[in-house]
């Protein structure tokens, strides 16, 4: 019942959680150890979440999916027995909140820098440039382009509906 809506929402929801943040999106980048990029995702980690055993941090989402993926062992991604989750130590925290991030808006064109803590209700509330990913494509799409966008082809969901 719903479950392809419910899928997609799902989908959706996971995507506004904001990260995936590479390198060039960051002021000076490049001088940033890797202890600032996701092992799984190597994007700069966002909510990270860290392993009790190893000490490695991952971004929470790319955590929970890796656990969903190993659910008969919950093993940390690098060997831990078990996966015993720890908040982000405020010392790292406040390392990352000094780190400077261009708006991923930038190519529809905001100028904007933002700090680590106010990026993401830029991007999603503040920005004049907002944009959605398109859940079929992945692009970001302007908010005032997004029906147009999506109505440009079938959507997923039209044809698993008919395919019903
Ligand atoms: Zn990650
Ligand atoms: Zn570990
Ligand atoms: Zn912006
Ligand atoms: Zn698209």
């Amino acid at each position: 019942m719903a479950t392809v809506n419910g899928h997609s929402a799902a989908k959706y929801n996971s995507l506004m959680e904001g990260g995936d943040i590479d390198r060039d999106q960051i002021v000076d980048g490049h001088l940033l150890a890797d202890e600032y990029f996701c092992p799984i995702c190597r994007c700069l980690l966002w909510n990270p979440r860290s392993c009790a055993s190893c000490q490695h941090l991952f971004c929470q989402k790319c955590i929970q999916t890796w656990l969903e993926y190993s659910k008969n062992d919950k093993t940390c991604p690098f060997r831990c027995q078990s996966y015993d989750e720890r908040r982000c130590p405020p010392s790292f925290h406040s390392l990352l909140s000094r780190v400077k991030i261009h708006c991923r808006n930038a190519p529809f064109g905001c100028s904007e820098v933002l700090a680590y803590d106010s990026l993401e209700r830029h991007e999603n509330v503040e920005c004049k440039y907002l944009t959605r990913t398109c859940p079929e494509c992945m692009k970001l799409i302007l908010v005032s382009e997004f029906i147009e966008h999506i109505q440009k082809k079938p959507s997923l969901e039209i044809i698993l509906m008919n395919a019903i």
